[in-house]
């Protein structure tokens, strides 16, 4: 399995994954002409991936899902009340998946879980390649991690996860209260220290890469977010590789099993290897 992060934060979402058989993407918040450009530093053709699964019905994660889909023959998989924000994707092929529950995409077992975010039915996603048995984790957009989600994180060998921002940051930055109490709260988004306890909790021995997701350009940066979350993990004896995606560059191949190397990762720590 390989996975890249084509851009994460708040002005776009994307990612991609493949095996030997299939290729999908989770969210596609970027322009059809942005998504184009991205997947062609991951070498891979628009038309080549199967389907799209969208988290939720936030600008960030859907603005090319419509379009892309249309153009490049995309199946979209999302949850009815995804769907029901989003009334232009009613010609779209689309299979709607309950919040918790699985759904089969070529080689791929995608397991959803509900989050605690402010949008109409979000999800996480666990991507398990059925051929050779990798399990990526995409966990991003949630104020908390619940019991569920904690358990969903088990066993995986990719974990993305958000890592919004830096509780000081956010205190001291130039956002109004109402909106830092949004993000702060139980439907917001996850700050460095919560990705630093999640990350830390679901260390196993076949995970070996964490990358932290969703930074906030405004109330975070890379290195804060990997100073944090690397020394919760380095206590936590974790030994694999932690990276920062980007918000305007590709990130990646992150690879499970052989060749784990990453050939375009700006910023990224080495932890224990
Ligand atoms: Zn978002
Ligand atoms: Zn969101």
């Amino acid at each position: 399995m390989k996975l890249w992060v084509l851009g994460s934060g708040s002005s776009g979402n994307a990612i991609l994954i493949e095996t030997a058989r299939t290729r999908i993407l989770v969210d596609a918040g970027f322009a059809p002409r942005v998504l184009k450009q991205r997947l062609a530093v991951a070498g891979v053709a628009p038309e080549s991936i199967e389907a799209v699964v969208v988290t939720h019905e936030h600008t960030d994660h859907i603005k090319g899902v419509a379009s892309a889909a249309r153009k490049w023959g995309w199946t979209v998989v999302c949850t009815a009340g995804t769907r029901m924000m989003c009334p232009d994707w009613a010609e779209l092929r689309t299979i709607l998946t309950p919040r918790k529950s699985s759904v089969v995409v070529g080689d791929f077992h995608l397991e959803t879980v509900p989050v605690s975010h402010d949008a109409n039915e979000p999800i996480a996603v666990i991507v398990t390649s059925m051929e050779e048995g990798a399990r990526a984790g995409i966990v991003y957009d949630l104020g908390h991690v619940t019991e569920s989600v904690s358990r969903a994180l088990d066993k995986l060998d990719i974990l993305v996860i958000e890592s919004n921002h830096d509780e000081g940051m956010l205190r001291t930055g130039p956002y109004p209260p109402s909106v830092q109490a949004r993000i702060r709260g139980k439907y917001g988004h996850l700050s460095n220290r919560d990705a630093a306890h999640a990350a830390s909790q679901s260390i196993h021995s076949a995970l070996n890469n964490i990358v932290l997701a969703h930074l906030s350009e405004q109330n975070n940066n890379p290195r804060t977010a990997l100073g944090t979350v690397g020394d919760s993990l380095r206590r936590a004896r974790f030994r694999g590789r932690l990276t920062a995606a980007a918000q305007n560059s590709v990130v990646g191949p992150i690879c499970v099993g052989a060749g784990t190397g990453i050939a375009t990762a700006p910023i990224q720590l080495a932890l224990g290897i």
